[in-house]
């Protein structure tokens, strides 16, 4: 190692006086010193030895950088300069300028920074003033989602009593329950959907992650611990948010529990044994802007009591375990009637623990999501009506886009019934009109730009089904008029 004579950073103790021995020069003979104490200096960033770093610099509080680090750290700096001030030196504000480290961010510190940034606006959004009552969540959810009336009423509720308690944290020293939530209902019926809207218009951070990707800590996949980070990454690293923001676990039906698998079951039970902890409420430590900790990633402290757990899944299967205990509970006799009955009435909202646990989830699990709401197949009325109702709708986008070249699109009542019922076909819920509508749309939105003429366009049943074409109207009937004005 190259006697490095010139850094003469000596270290002082509280009262100024020059220790002698200990980190004082980065040279061989500090060198020595370590190997006596049979202890190797390492980077207080990187954490690499001195042997394979090179000389290290020595800072008060028996802090050492190598130069590397110290570089990338001046490299960082940019306008900041002002925060290296030797003899004040806090290593927690390298966070912010993309340095590698060990230490926690503080949340606490982020929680002044932002709420300095950002004043009385962030705050106004958690106040009990401004948090809508059920009915105004749920019209709001009216002007997005069609249908699912019931699971609407649920959520509307549960989501208006978790941010109350979270607001308040407690009523008249009565600690309020956690109410994570449990959606049941078949693929593409808007389980997604509506909780995406429900962030959307609450305007508070959501991560959505599919219970499939993750496994139990060890093994190959996402830990379960990763839900938090992504919601973290949504919520802009900041904590303060993200401990108020809503997760969506989607295909939970997945994990559950493999009833004969002889091997370890990683991604079923375990994973939902896992996600107790986050459920209930516990401090994970999560990596800030990366998916995995490891010794680069700064890791932050995360609370999830506050934080709303919605899981979802289709359940396949379930309907029939519901039906059979409903049957048996029945009398003698009666069961064919009962039979008839459940086959008419949505099933589902007859669930109960018991079902799940059959279905595979575990008792402890179940209990940590009070609050079941299940939604409905959707038919080709409710089909019709997502494709034009929506604020958002599917076919007004494209009127939108169209009516940007001042081209007027409209589908008839055939149009919308043909496109219903192909959907209705491919049993993946209404996921399946954008797909239908795309695929159509195509020829539409290259043919029309190409003439000027067109002015109106109407989609028919025919051209659906492949066996005709659109009718076109031409603007110049309404040429003469501009003329004429
Ligand atoms: P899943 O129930 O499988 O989570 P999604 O919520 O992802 O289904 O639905 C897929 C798409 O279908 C959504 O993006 C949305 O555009 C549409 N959709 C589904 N259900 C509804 C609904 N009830 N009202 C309006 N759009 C819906």
């Amino acid at each position: 190692m190259p006697n490095n004579d010139d850094l003469d950073f000596k270290e002082v103790d509280e009262d100024g006086n020059l220790i002698e021995d200990a980190g004082s020069t980065p040279t061989d003979d500090s060198n020595k010193d370590d190997k006596r104490d049979g202890y190797e200096r390492y980077c207080y960033l990187c954490r690499r030895p001195e042997s394979e770093c090179g000389n290290l610099i020595h800072m008060p509080n028996e802090i050492n950088i190598c130069q590397d680090c110290m570089q990338k750290t001046f490299d960082g700096l940019g306008d900041r300069l002002q925060i290296f001030d030797m003899n004040n030196f806090d290593l927690s504000k390298l966070s912010g300028l993309g340095m590698p480290r060990f230490q926690e961010v503080k949340p606490k510190k982020k929680k002044e920074k932002e709420a300095k940034k950002e004043g009385k606006e962030d705050k106004d959004k958690l106040d009990l003033e401004h948090l809508p009552a059920p009915h105004k969540i749920k019209a709001l959810l009216d002007e997005y989602v069609i249908g699912q009336d019931y699971a609407k009423k649920v959520l509307s509720v549960a989501v208006y009593n978790h941010y109350k308690r979270v607001i308040t944290n407690t009523m008249d020293d009565i600690e309020i329950d956690k109410s994570n939530i449990l959606m049941i209902g078949p693929t593409g019926c808007g389980k997604t959907y509506l909780v995406k809207t429900l962030a959307r218009l609450l305007d508070v951070p959501l991560a959505i992650t599919d219970a499939t990707t993750l496994t139990e800590a060890g093994y190959i996949g996402d830990d379960v611990e990763s839900v938090i980070s992504k919601l973290l990454a949504n919520a802009d690293n900041d904590v303060e948010k993200a401990e108020r923001g809503i997760v969506f676990i989607d295909e939970i039906d997945k994990i559950a529990k493999k009833s004969n698998s002889k091997s370890r079951d990683v991604s079923g039970e375990a994973v939902q044994q896992g996600l107790l902890k986050l459920l209930e409420g516990s401090e994970v430590e999560v990596p800030v802007g990366a998916s995995s900790k490891n010794a680069m990633v700064p890791l932050a402290n995360i609370d999830t009591t506050n934080i709303l757990f919605i899981c979802g899944g289709a359940f396949p299967d379930l309907e029939d375990i519901i039906k059979k205990r409903l049957l048996k509970s029945s009398t003698m006799g009666f069961g064919s009637d009962l039979k008839d009955h459940y086959d008419q009435e949505d099933v589902l909202k007859e669930v109960s623990l018991e079902d799940l646990r059959e279905f595979g989830m575990i008792p402890e699990f179940i209990g940590r999501l009070p609050i079941t709401c299940t939604l409905s197949h959707l038919d080709k009325e409710a089909f019709i009506r997502i494709l034009k109702e929506p604020k958002n709708a599917i076919l007004k986008q494209y009127q939108k886009l169209l009516a940007l070249d001042e081209v007027d699109l409209s589908f008839d009542d055939s149009a919308l019934d043909a496109i219903a019922e192909q959907a209705m076909e491919k049993k993946t819920g209404a996921r399946a009109l954008r797909a239908i509508i795309e695929k159509f749309m195509l020829d539409i939105m290259y043919q029309i730009p190409r003439d000027d003429n067109i002015g109106r366009v109407t989609i028919n049943r025919d051209y659906i089904e492949g066996k005709g074409v659109p009718a076109i109207e031409l603007r110049t009937a309404a040429v003469p008029k501009i003329e004429a004005q």
